[in-house]
């Protein structure tokens, strides 16, 4: 798939270029994949991170080369995602007992949550669910009518209001049709502005609360949506959403165009919520559930 591809080519190439020729892992070795690490949008406490942990190994095996480099490089960044619960499910499905199950998606304007609930959508109702969408961004005019365009491409409903009305309501309506309609799965978006902190929690706490009172346990996931590409830019939003709200899921979009893959692992690392999506491309079927084992593989090669 073209989008992996792209991100194994930069970062293992960066890699291969900062090690080539060395025979011991040294100082200057070190030095150089602790810079590779850090403009692959690793982030620099979890470069740390990793640099410690392969100067353990280095120390305690003595005479690894490397290439064994590559190989325990591989080995403790899986290590890093596991230890951070990846998901690694292997389809798009949804747990059993929760009817519907409850998704709502946060993250700022532009970084893919329109075509990333459109491209879940499609998944869940490929895999046979009943989905419902609700606009709750009712902020701009544009996020319902591109929900809209999205719901009559996928071929599900999308509960909406006018625009300016209360965004808990939209979630309100749609959790209730959803509920009538014996539906699988609703896909809540919400409107992505980060002007402060506290404006942010409570308007996030207003949607919840009111969706518990349709459904006492929704929502049963947040889903946070980064930009891949973004850099740092990424990491301050994943900062800034987690203290606003529950975030238990992240999906991380463009990963298609760019070369930063290593956002993916920083933030795993930093925030220890499990990514569990990843968007590859504007179409319909270019989201793929994240696979750490695959994901690694693509950045080594
Ligand atoms: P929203 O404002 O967060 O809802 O963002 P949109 O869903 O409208 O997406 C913003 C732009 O990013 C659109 O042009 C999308 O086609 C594009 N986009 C979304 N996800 C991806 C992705 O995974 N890869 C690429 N290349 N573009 C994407």
């Amino acid at each position: 798939d073209k989008g992996l591809s792209k991100t194994k080519e930069s970062v293992f190439g960066k890699i291969a270029r900062a090690i080539a020729g060395k025979s011991k892992v040294d100082d200057e070795v070190l030095d150089n994949l602790e810079e590779v690490l850090i403009t692959s949008d690793v982030g620099v406490e979890t470069t740390l991170n990793i640099i410690k942990r392969i100067e353990a190994r280095v120390a305690k095996d003595k005479y690894v080369d490397t290439n064994e480099l590559n190989n325990i490089l591989r080995e403790e960044i899986a290590t890093l995602l596991t230890e951070n619960n990846t998901v690694d499910a292997d389809d798009f499905s949804v747990p059993s007992g929760k009817k519907p199950y409850v998704i709502m998606v946060v993250g700022v304007n532009g970084v893919g949550k329109t075509t990333t609930i459109g491209k879940l959508a499609y998944q869940f109702k490929k895999a046979g669910k009943s989905v419902y969408l609700g606009a709750a961004d009712t902020f701009r005019a544009a996020a319902v009518e591109q929900l809209v365009i999205w719901g009559e491409r996928v071929g599900v409903p999308v509960v909406k209001q006018k625009m300016g009305a209360d965004p808990a309501s939209v979630a309100f309506d749609t959790l209730s049709s959803a509920v009538a309609n014996n539906a699988d799965v609703v896909i809540i978006d919400t409107a992505g502005r980060l002007h402060n902190k506290i404006g942010l929690m409570n308007e996030l706490t207003k949607i919840k609360n009111v969706m518990q009172k349709v459904i006492p346990d929704a929502p049963h996931e947040v889903l946070l949506v980064l930009d891949g590409s973004t850099g740092q830019n990424a990491f301050e939003q994943a900062k800034q959403f987690t203290l606003a709200t529950e975030v238990n899921a992240m999906a991380i979009t463009k990963l298609d165009g760019t070369a930063k893959g290593g956002v993916v692992i920083g933030i795993s690392d930093q925030f220890k919520i499990p990514v569990k999506y990843i968007g590859l491309g504007e179409g319909i079927e270019d989201l793929q559930i994240f696979r750490r084992r695959e994901f690694v593989d693509s950045l080594f090669g």
